[in-house]
């Protein structure tokens, strides 16, 4: 019959509409920021460098291949020295400027060292817009736990691919054991 459509999608709006007010289920706009939905694992938004046991211990090596590869180019490494002016394998400075960065990913599935990966967090507004975004490691840096935190999956794999590669590492390094004597007495 003519009009039995529009008298439908009539049905569905009005019930939409009431379930606004009697229905658990009937809001489905979320009023951020009072309430916020929970992240998917997968979501990414900005580079934080990990450390295990402590802040000034980073994985990060300093090796310069994650500002290579960003494509904007908006980290700024420079490699410690200790007191003879040799390059130590740790970072002195380690910036991300976030009113560059494009959320891409890229150090993070470019580093070698399982030193930097995505984080979660997205609410980073500043009034001041220059140096405030740009992160400085000590503001960058998170420990490991955190991300075992926002990210279970991949901290599983990653953890033991790091465990299986320790145990190579630690099997190449093991000290033949000593050769039997030929000699006859
Ligand atoms: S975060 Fe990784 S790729 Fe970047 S400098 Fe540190 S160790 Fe190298
Ligand atoms: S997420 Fe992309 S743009 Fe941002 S710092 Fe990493 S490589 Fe650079």
């Amino acid at each position: 019959m003519w009009g039995t459509g529009v008298l439908k999608g009539m049905a569905v709006t009005i019930k939409n509409f009431f379930d606004t007010y009697t229905s658990k289920n009937g809001i489905f706009t979320v009023e951020y920021p009072e309430k916020r939905l929970p992240e998917k694992e997968r979501f990414r938004n900005f580079p934080i460098l990990v450390y295990d046991e402590k802040p000034e211990e980073l994985r990060c090596v300093a090796c310069d291949i994650c500002a290579k590869e960003c494509p904007p180019k908006c980290i700024t490494i420079v490699k410690a020295k200790d007191a003879q002016g040799k390059p130590l394998k740790q970072p002195e400075v380690f910036d991300i400027d976030f009113t560059v960065c494009m959320n891409c990913g890229i150090c993070e599935e470019t580093c070698p060292f399982d030193a930097i990966y995505m984080d979660h967090e997205f609410e980073l507004a500043e009034y001041d817009r220059m140096d405030a975004l740009i992160y400085k490691k000590e503001r960058l840096s998170r420990p490991w736990t955190h991300f075992e935190k926002i990210r279970p999956t991949d901290a599983k794999e990653i953890n033991e691919r790091r465990a299986k590669d320790a145990t190579k590492t630690a099997a190449a390094v093991k000290p033949a054991p000593p050769q039997a004597s030929n000699q006859q007495t």
